[in-house]
């Protein structure tokens, strides 16, 4: 299946994904990477989608000064969470300037006149991701589901939860192009590859 390429405000979403908002090294404001990519789009930034409640995927949230949007339960883990502290310069950020301001619920949505399916998957990495789809583009954008070349994040250690999500999106076969949230974008031949981190974590090294 052949596709065209993402449109402008596909990219725009997708572009905004948080691994860009990680609080450290970059200072107050958006990641300035981010900033010059939005800039030569010549669109506005109007919405920014939180996919999960960990600190790198939301910290910086509030310095787009966007309406900001989360599932339910990531606000709540946000909210859990509560103030946190930039690293390395120490500054205190306050809860209400990482807490989403709009509930999201799972669905398609046309932005643009390009549709996007948001989906909640649950368990692996986290228990609630938001990972978003643009069908007629042909793109996934996997978040935390995905982690390419880097090392997958077993904090919760849910092995079997992780690979469950790895085998549907891999059963999924009209996304050729796969955006992680941690890693390059890639392509469907990444399933393989985190099956056999999952593996290799599970059962140790073959011998
Ligand atoms: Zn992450």
């Amino acid at each position: 299946m052949s596709h065209t390429r993402p449109s402008r405000a596909a990219q725009q979403l997708t572009e905004s994904h948080a691994r860009h908002l990680h609080g450290h090294r970059q200072g107050p404001g958006p990641h300035p990477q981010l900033r010059r990519y939005a800039k030569q789009l010549g669109k506005p930034l109007d919405r920014l989608v939180i996919s999960h409640g960990h600190p790198d995927h939301y910290q910086g949230a509030a310095r787009f000064g966007v309406p900001v949007r989360a599932l339910p339960e990531t606000i709540a883990e946000i909210v859990a969470v509560g103030a946190k502290t930039d690293l390395p310069t120490g500054t205190p950020i306050p809860l209400a300037d990482m807490t989403p301001t709009v509930e999201f619920t799972p669905g398609t949505e046309v932005i643009d006149s390009v549709p996007f399916v948001f989906e909640k998957v649950t368990g692996g990495e986290f228990h609630t991701t938001l990972v978003i789809k643009l069908p007629d583009q042909g793109v996934l954008v996997a978040q935390d589901v995905v982690h390419n070349r880097t090392h997958l994040w077993f904090l919760d250690k849910d092995f079997d939860g992780w690979q469950a999500n790895i085998d549907r999106f891999a059963a999924e076969t009209d996304y050729d192009t796969v955006l992680p949230g941690h890693g390059e974008p890639t392509t469907p031949a990444v399933w393989a590859e985190l099956t056999d981190f999952v593996n290799a974590y599970m059962f140790g090294p073959k011998s």
